[in-house]
């Protein structure tokens, strides 16, 4: 499991920023460099197929492999109408279709590219029938196989371009392992709180998004501040226990660095590590 990105949707530095957090990025580089939001859960599977997808596939892995893409909504740094386009100009691929799942409202943006011809130029329902992509329709708090994983769409309390819910996501792994993907997501719903009572996740990725910044309402994204409240809520509902591997993404630059995020995570007391991830991390 590879985090092939870990930004926000500006990523960091962010082209048109002069801030304090992008400028040290571009000084520092390396593990201050984020990218748009996606996960690679293994070669069949991913979450998300983002703004960034092209670069990131040649740092950690082509998507020759990639028949899976769990979308999390349709803000466009996590799901990236280009690379059907992409996919059809393979002179070599699968016959498989890269099948694509979206939740809720969230699937009425494949009418919306069907429909809308100057977005796709078009080729939307020839892309669909050419089975270069298909899309698929999930329901929130339904349990689905998808290829090798058992997976359940809870709602994240943060909205798509299509007014949805995000899709926030509960996998068991091929391996058994539980996984929970929590972005983007601001405070959690008491009904997601119910769903992960006594699940004991194995691995709980948590967005951060505004770091280190203070006084701000969860509402859309969560902070450290609040990803402590969430964390601690979870672990007393046995959601998360002292095994749990809590693993953070999704960071913008409003406030803090990836150096500073370590250092204020590394002093807070907690039962369960927490992880500051970095793009190109590999889950162990
Ligand atoms: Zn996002
Ligand atoms: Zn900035």
């Amino acid at each position: 499991m590879i985090f092939y990105g870990t930004s926000a949707a500006e990523g960091i530095p962010s082209p048109f920023c002069n801030c304090d957090v992008c400028e040290n990025a571009r000084k520092v580089g390396g593990k201050e460099i984020r990218t748009r939001t996606m996960f690679r859960i293994d070669d069949e599977h991913s979450i998300d197929l983002g703004a960034d997808s092209y670069c990131q596939a040649l740092k950690y892995g082509d998507l020759t492999k990639l028949k899976h893409v769990l979308v999390t909504h349709t803000h466009e740094d996590h799901f990236d109408f280009m690379m059907f386009n992409v996919r059809k100009m393979a002179r070599v691929r699968p016959a498989e279709p890269l099948h694509y799942y979206l939740t809720d409202k969230a699937y009425d943006m494949v009418d919306f590219y069907c429909n809308n011809s100057p977005i796709l130029k078009g080729t939307m329902q020839q892309l669909i029938d050419d089975g270069v992509v298909a899309f698929h329709k999930l329901e929130f708090l339904q349990t689905y196989k998808i290829g090798q994983l058992t997976v359940t769409p809870l709602r994240g309390s943060h909205f798509g371009n299509m007014g949805e819910n995000a899709a926030n996501y509960l996998i068991e792994l091929p391996d058994g392992r539980k996984l929970y993907y929590g972005l983007d997501t601001g405070a959690y719903y008491d009904e997601t709180y119910d769903y992960l009572k006594g699940q004991k996740l194995d691995i709980l990725i948590s967005e951060c998004t505004f770091g280190l910044t203070t006084g701000r309402e969860p509402e859309g994204h969560l902070d450290a501040f609040s990803c402590m409240d969430t964390f601690a809520r979870l672990y007393a509902l046995e959601a998360i226990t002292d095994q749990t591997q809590i693993y953070l993404t999704h960071i913008n630059h409003y406030t803090s660095t990836h150096a500073q995020l370590v250092d204020w995570f590394a002093k807070q007391c907690t039962p369960y590590p927490i992880t500051v991830t970095y793009d190109g991390f590999v889950v162990p």
